[in-house]
């Protein structure tokens, strides 16, 4: 039989030079191509290179799928990738990921990894408590992005609203259920209405005012107007710091209205929300705290490997209303008003230990490490907003997270003069941004999303972009 773990002075051969590869990316990653240009007949034909049938050296197939990942491939990692909120890793939380596959602790259930249950859970109280949810009321569940944070969210929702949901499903609302969120809020909020039955129909957006906010009068009218058409409202979002532009909805006036109709408000701070460990920035998110969950992506602002979001709710009761179920076969844990076992809190079964990517950053850095990231990130979109207008850009959003959305009156003469600009910055493989449209006018979006990003990468774009705008 092959030996799976190969043995100890292979194990020692492969452990260095891995790391010695890696440590090459990420003392140099500036110096690679941000993007590539794919041709996809040679990505298809790299990625089956090996027929399977005969056995490979294992140092040749691990340097052929790091030269591959280096190849083909956007890289997000890079100072100037400018993109969406794709973050470059820490260095720390790479490690917490190796050690977690290592251990692989099945946190499933509480008494399998208790210590990997307890940091996420203490990992959960914190953020609660930045958010400023009631200390003896926070709960929360981590899951693998914005897309399922949110999903839970609505699945929270509906178990809250519809007390018999959990038993009866969609079919046991007798009036039609309807959800707001805004013109600019994450598509996700639509696929979930797909995923949970309830359909996008379901889904009623609200237009967004001139600063790509919620507008809450029209809010207030739908609302009014869906109640009297026999349909059920129960639950609007909020997004704090929209994905295309960064706009912040009202959370404190939506936080009223939902308090009026009783629909459960959810915060999309998948982005945004990371302002809330910023004694001087958490007031841009002001009334998170007046809602029933939020949403919170590690993976984007927190700077670690994809594959790690919070939902955090301060109801204590409904991820288990939402998610409990019996078996027979998984271990009955003692003290159920202590613990919490994630299987029956979750969508999630069998699960990876995500929080790990977190905590040891955390635990080195402290909150103070992080803000400190935070305010840097803050000042490179103000340096890059400067920079542009000084050239005689147009800043076409309104908001101050470092997403920066731009055109030239000498673009607008040109057909795709944006999207042109962009492609060229793109394909050159210094930079990488890409197209928004504000208020159905495309603009270039560039965001700060990497903390390893200076203010020459600001600059160097800056040159970059005149260059293109100069020559076209
Ligand atoms: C990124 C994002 C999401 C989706 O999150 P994933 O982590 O990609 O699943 C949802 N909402 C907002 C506002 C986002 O920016």
């Amino acid at each position: 039989m092959v030996n799976f773990d190969l043995n100890p002075t292979e194990r020692a051969a492969i452990n260095q030079e891995v790391f010695q590869s890696l440590e090459t990316f990420f003392e140099n990653t500036k110096y690679f191509s941000v993007a590539g240009q794919l041709n996809i007949e040679e990505v298809q034909a790299y990625a089956q290179q090996y027929d399977l049938k005969e056995s490979v050296d294992p140092m040749t197939v691990i340097a052929t799928a790091i030269e591959g990942l280096k190849k083909y491939a956007v890289h997000s990692p890079h100072p100037k990738y400018f993109g969406l909120f794709n973050p470059r890793a820490s260095f720390l939380s790479t490690i917490a990921d190796y050690i977690t596959a290592v251990f692989n602790p099945q946190i499933a259930s509480w008494s399998n990894a208790a210590y990997a249950v307890e940091i996420e859970q203490f990992l959960i109280n914190e953020f609660g408590q930045k958010f400023g949810y009631p200390t003896n009321a926070i709960d929360g569940t981590f899951c693998t992005g914005g897309a399922e944070s949110n999903l839970t969210a609505m699945l929270c929702a509906l178990n809250e609203c519809f007390p018999n949901f959990g038993v009866e499903g969609i079919r046991g609302i007798p009036k039609k259920p309807i959800i707001y969120c805004s013109g600019e809020s994450h598509h996700s909020i639509a696929k979930a209405a797909k995923v949970t039955g309830l359909g996008v129909n379901s889904v009623v957006t609200i237009p967004v005012d001139a600063d790509l906010r919620m507008d809450i009068l029209l809010l207030k009218q739908q609302i009014k107007a869906d109640i009297q058409a026999g349909h059920h409202p129960f639950m609007v979002v909020g997004t704090a710091g929209t994905t295309g532009a960064g706009a912040i909805d009202d959370l404190t006036e939506i936080g009223k209205i939902s308090k009026a109709h009783q629909l459960w408000f959810h915060v999309d701070a998948a982005y945004g929300g990371a302002v809330t460990i910023s004694s001087e920035y958490k007031k841009w998110i002001k009334g998170v705290e007046t809602s029933d969950s939020i949403t919170l992506d590690i993976h984007k602002w927190f700077s670690v490997p994809m594959g790690t979001s919070i939902f955090l709710t301060n109801n204590k009761h409904i991820l288990h209303q939402t998610f409990g179920i019996s078996t027979n076969y998984m271990p009955k844990d003692g003290d159920k008003e202590k613990i919490t076992d994630p299987y029956i809190h979750s969508i999630q079964w069998s699960r990876r230990f995500n929080g790990l990517k977190l905590y040891l950053p955390l635990a080195v850095f402290g909150w103070k490490g992080y803000a400190e990231i935070i305010q840097h990130q803050i000042n490179l979109g103000n340096a890059l907003r400067a920079g542009l207008i000084k050239n005689g850009w147009i800043i076409q959003n309104d908001s101050k997270l470092p997403i920066v959305c731009f055109s030239h009156p000498d673009l607008e003469t040109a057909t795709d003069g944006v999207a042109k600009i962009v492609n060229k910055v793109v394909q050159s493989g210094k930079a990488w941004l890409s197209v928004y449209p504000i208020h159905g006018q495309p603009t270039i979006r560039a965001c700060i999303t990497n903390f390893a990003s200076t203010l020459e990468d600001i600059e160097g774009l800056i040159e970059l972009l005149e260059a293109y705008r100069i020559a076209h």
